[in-house]
């Protein structure tokens, strides 16, 4: 069970992961061109690590000089966005995090680029991944690559035998 002031995470496919020791506060969402660009999304969640305990506990990310002043943190291996790293501080890529739902954002930048459906996507159509029929004979057949919410002493796991 992880104490209130600490956090971890990693990649999609656990060769990066990391942890923190302190409280977690500055959590934001940028709409920026360049956060779309560097995440691939519509924004980038984003948590500063800025005076806290921040520490890479297996491997380390691979990076991309997107300015002269920035460069982005990523998986070599599975292309996660991870950092966003700039003079002023590191910030951490939310959803990276073995728990997004402790870091909810409490401001938004780059607002001159969100993209103007943002605010209305509480109206689509929604499903949830086991209401979707059409997709129920590919889920049962999926077996998940994706490292678990937590951390492992080994990855990848050890085959058995
Ligand atoms: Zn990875
Ligand atoms: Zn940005």
């Amino acid at each position: 069970m992880q104490a209130q002031s600490e956090y971890s995470g990693g990649c999609q496919c656990g060769a990066v992961r990391f942890q923190v020791r302190g409280e977690l506060r500055d959590s934001s969402i940028c709409h920026c061109r360049m956060c779309q660009k560097a995440f691939g999304a519509y924004y980038a969640p984003l948590v500063s690590v800025r005076g806290v305990q921040f520490a890479w506990t297996r491997g380390q990310p691979s990076h991309f000089q997107s300015s002269n002043l920035v460069r982005r943190g990523f998986c070599a291996q599975c292309g996660t966005p991870l950092t966003y790293e700039a003079p002023d501080g590191v910030a951490v890529a939310a959803g990276a995090f073995d728990q997004p739902g402790r870091l909810p954002p409490s401001r938004q930048y780059g607002m001159e680029a969100r993209l103007s459906f943002m605010g209305g996507l509480d109206s689509l159509p929604s499903t949830r991944t086991d209401e979707d029929v059409e997709s129920l004979e590919f889920l049962a057949r999926i077996v998940s690559h994706q490292h678990p919410d937590h951390d492992t002493p080994h990855w990848p796991p050890r085959t058995r035998g």
